[in-house]
């Protein structure tokens, strides 16, 4: 199936479609694709992961399903994507290459696999703020994830930095663990649910500090303060950055038209400017970023590929 160092290790399987990543987008295109009689492969970067979901706490916005956990919900994208008998494999991509009328993809053990079509759902990971302290701290009192650190700093004091739906969900959550809870960000308006805004508000343990960004996160072995630009320092022990995602292309430089963000640009068939190579989830272009939508990519994609695959 697999070919190393560039020695094929046994007969070599040409696939149709290879899905990168096992997110919302990348399981929703397996389905698609396995129920198109495709001969599918998913790609996962962690064994067993199921993408940004997982970190949520609580999905409140997915149709059918109101205030499911987001392990829970990605659980379910998973199993679905099992029942029907798709394969997955651990695998970092790294390079894509035009191979004849078919691609070849390099992964980071050197091993490479032949598809037909590509269908890229690597999503996006945790954009870090950049200021000192940050790198210093990760793992020591700064954390990307309130749902996988949280009960670290049950009863204690917590920071989320950011005004999205990611640092609302997170405050919410740790405001239920923890002693103390300041939202830092840095305009007066929030980007995220207004309706999450208000849960916040009511919270009495949650102090919403805006027009303001850190300067620095400071502690000894492990974190004791955030010092805001406004002059004021929070005695936190937890600083929760929440401010946005950055889109995993890198390793497609070259590939594919990327925007001057990284984004890869494709329209909601997924159709990229490199034939047989297609885009779903919140690697794509698109104005809204949710597990709804990633799914819908993920189906439109893997259509997209099968009609590709039939001419
Ligand atoms: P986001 O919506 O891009 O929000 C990032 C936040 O960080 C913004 O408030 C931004 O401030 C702030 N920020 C960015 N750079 C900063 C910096 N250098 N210093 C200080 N603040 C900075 O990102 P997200 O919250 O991770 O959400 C990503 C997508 O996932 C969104 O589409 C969101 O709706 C979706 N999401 C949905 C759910 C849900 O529905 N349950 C949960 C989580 C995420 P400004 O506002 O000033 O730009």
């Amino acid at each position: 199936m697999k070919v190393k160092d560039g020695i094929n290790m046994g007969n070599e399987k040409l696939w149709d479609v290879l899905i990168i990543g096992s997110g919302p987008a990348g399981l929703s295109a397996a389905v698609y694709a396995k129920r198109a009689n495709l001969e599918v492969l998913v790609a996962e970067k962690e064994y067993h992961g199921t993408g940004q979901i997982a970190e949520s706490d609580c999905v409140d916005n997915y149709l059918g399903f109101p205030s499911i956990n987001g392990y829970d919900l990605g659980e379910a994208f998973r199993n679905h994507a099992v029942q029907l008998g798709v394969p997955f494999f651990d695998g970092m991509a790294q390079r894509f290459v035009p191979e004849g009328q078919c691609w070849r993809i390099y992964f980071a053990d050197s091993s490479s696999i032949q598809a037909k079509t590509v269908i890229y759902c690597a999503g996006a990971a945790h954009r870090h703020l950049g200021v000192e302290g940050e790198e210093a701290f990760i793992g020591k009192g700064v954390s990307y994830c309130a749902v996988c650190d949280g009960a670290f700093y049950r009863g204690k004091e917590a920071a989320v930095i950011g005004g999205g739906d990611t640092a609302l969900g997170d405050a919410l959550y740790l405001a239920d663990l923890c002693e103390k809870v300041y939202l830092v960000h840095r305009r007066d308006e929030f980007r995220g649910s207004a309706l999450t805004v208000q849960q916040l508000k009511d919270k009495e343990n949650v102090e919403i500090i805006t027009g303001t960004t850190p300067e620095k996160i400071t502690g000894g072995q492990n974190v004791t303060a955030l010092e805001l630009k406004s002059g004021r320092k929070l005695p936190v022990n937890g600083a929760f950055i929440a401010v946005g995602m950055v889109p995993q292309t890198q390793c497609l430089q070259g590939v594919v038209d990327l925007d001057k963000t990284g984004y890869i640009i494709a329209d909601e068939t997924g159709i990229t400017s490199a034939p047989g190579f297609f885009a779903a989830g919140d690697v794509r272009t698109k104005a809204l970023r949710q597990v709804v939508t990633a799914v819908s990519d993920g189906a439109n994609a893997a259509v997209a590929a099968a009609e590709y695959l039939k001419h």
